[in-house]
């Protein structure tokens, strides 16, 4: 594809993004900006990221970091991105993920957390920080255990240089909006019982909803959804 052709199929693919969150929180009664939409560029050249940027978008989601590193290198001169590491974190990556993001969604173990926190340079704000639940309790998937959530979560927000804002989840796939937003009403709830048990924690945020159940999860409250494929196209499978 020439750089037109690309500018403008994302340009397309984009708007339609926008347009059908901004229907999504119309049918669920909510305001428009209740729900933040984070671009999953994982796998996308650093090219189509910066398109993105110049259509007004700031949040980008990426899974992979040495993948990330690259683009986000290349895209040092784009004022105001903000970058969320939403992929699977391993202890030897958690130090330049604390160097170089500003959220990171897939915490599940305190461990990871506390290295994130030792390693957060003290010159940037607080690393905010999600919980990654395993909401559809899936063998062998990340993520907490609901019934382990809320030890964690109180011992994740007494980490100084982090800022626990919420949880995160991707449900089992579901055929329907009603089969959909089960695990998405059971995140929310999950949420609602942190905000009881932990009252001084900045616990504003439902990481949730992606190409497949963004209505699902606006009407079960997302205020941050994840899109990949709805705005930069299909992803290559290895
Ligand atoms: C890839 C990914 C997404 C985006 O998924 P799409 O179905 O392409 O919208 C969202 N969240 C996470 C954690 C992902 O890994």
């Amino acid at each position: 594809m020439t750089d037109n052709a690309l500018n403008e199929s994302l340009g397309y693919a984009y708007e339609q993004a926008r347009e059908r969150l901004r229907k999504a929180l119309e049918n669920a009664g909510r305001a428009q900006d209740a729900a933040t939409l984070l671009a999953v560029s994982k796998t996308k050249p650093a090219a189509m990221i910066r398109q993105a940027w110049q259509l007004g978008q700031r949040e980008f989601g990426e899974n992979y970091l040495q993948e990330a590193l690259e683009k986000q290198a290349e895209l040092a001169d784009l004022d105001g991105i903000v970058w969320h590491f939403i992929g699977p974190l391993q202890s030897n990556k958690t130090r330049s993920v604390a160097e170089h993001f500003d959220w990171v969604h897939s915490v599940d173990r305190l461990k990871i957390a506390k290295r994130l926190s030792e390693q957060r340079p003290t010159n940037l704000a607080p690393l905010n920080i999600c919980l990654q639940v395993n909401i559809s309790r899936e063998e062998s998937k990340a993520g907490v255990l609901p019934e382990a959530l809320e030890a964690l979560a109180k011992e994740v927000a007494a980490l100084p240089n982090l800022r626990l804002r919420g949880l995160m989840a991707i449900p089992a796939p579901a055929e329907g909006l009603d089969a959909q937003r089960q695990p998405l009403a059971a995140l929310r709830e999950a949420l609602t019982n942190l905000q009881s048990s932990l009252p001084d924690a900045p616990l504003d945020t439902l990481s949730m909803g992606m190409s497949d159940d963004l209505e699902a999860a606006v009407l079960e409250g997302a205020t941050l959804v994840r899109l990949g494929t709805a705005i930069f196209g299909a992803r290559q499978t290895a």
